[in-house]
């Protein structure tokens, strides 16, 4: 089931905001209130890459190889935290934050990418922290305090409605739409999130929503993609899948007809619990380079100077 098809989009009158900008660089350590947790909870609210834009994405990286052009540097990733709350609900410490950026830079250190934080700002907004995905309040939020979306990482920080643990946008949705870039993710995703309001199992407060919905940014799909049908995620070494895992069913022959493999649940692109997900394969860490040195080129002073990557964009576009 698409996540799209299960939202619902609702128009309701924002609330009043109250902005508060957090300098130094981290908002200090506060006492967690118990978020609201759905009934039913889905992994990721990204939609499917259009045919139109996996066509445009295979021929950047057509074009990248056939002019030998391979992105071999490190990309710091500078990202901004937005951290909407609801009074106490939402306000996460330094120290969950912190965690969360020491855990994505060892999972993505094979591809260079290196993220580092500069600025956490907190909002108390009760609209923008239950916004649901594709509405105004999400388009309001991301215009009032998104920053720079060509040179870092927006990350907002909330309780998404419809049971999102979060979202992201595609790179090459910057060019057209630079307001809405980034990621979105639940705040009882991040490492160290306190248990004792929890009144069912919550298997996603490791931090791997955040890997996950990274891993889109960079321009990754899910790793069941399509279902059985060919091209999949585009990438050969992730076996066909034919719909999102659930907890985690490790040793699962892939349902799909002339699959040998197994399901690739402990991969960071499918919808397992957190303690499942361990790796991406080479062929999405090549990818993440790919396709964040071509569309998010300005993020690197070597890749936004360089006249052989004008070269390619002009052979692209
Ligand atoms: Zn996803």
């Amino acid at each position: 089931m698409n996540r799209r098809e299960f939202l619902t989009s609702t128009a309701c009158a924002c609330l009043a905001t109250a902005t508060a900008k957090v300098d130094p660089l981290f908002a200090e350590d506060a006492p967690a209130a118990a978020p609201a947790i759905p009934k039913r909870l889905y992994r990721c609210g990204t939609p499917p890459p259009t045919p139109a834009a996996r066509i445009q994405a295979t021929r950047v990286i057509t074009a990248l190889r056939s002019h030998r052009m391979n992105f071999r540097g490190k990309t710091v990733v500078p990202i901004r935290f937005h951290v909407i709350h609801d009074g106490q609900q939402g306000l996460l410490p330094d120290r969950q934050l912190k965690a969360q950026v020491a855990m994505l830079n060892t999972i993505y250190a094979p591809t260079g990418v290196e993220f580092k934080t500069i600025e956490v700002d907190l909002h108390e907004n009760a609209a923008w922290f239950r916004h649901e995905y594709g509405t105004d309040q999400e388009t309001e939020m991301k215009t009032a305090l998104g920053k720079d979306p060509s040179g870092c990482l927006n990350i907002y920080t909330c309780e998404p409605g419809g049971g999102l643990l979060g979202y992201a946008t595609f790179p090459w949705w910057l060019k057209d739409t630079p307001a809405l870039d980034g990621v979105v993710l639940h705040h009882a995703s991040f490492p160290n999130s306190p248990r004792p309001w929890v009144q069912q199992p919550w298997p996603f407060d490791l931090g791997m929503t955040a890997v996950h919905e990274i891993g889109h940014w960079c321009g990754l799909y899910h790793t069941f993609q399509g279902g059985c049908d060919a091209p999949g995620d585009d990438l050969e070494d992730t076996p066909f899948e034919m719909g999102p895992a659930a907890g985690c069913p490790i040793d699962q022959p892939s349902a799909c007809p002339g699959e040998s493999r197994f399901d690739p649940v402990e991969n960071y692109m499918d919808y397992s619990d957190d303690a499942c997900m361990k790796h991406f394969t080479p062929q999405q860490l090549q990818r993440i380079r790919d396709m964040v040195g071509y569309y998010r080129f300005e993020l690197n002073p070597q890749t936004s100077r360089s006249s052989l990557l004008e070269q390619v964009r002009k052979s692209v576009e």
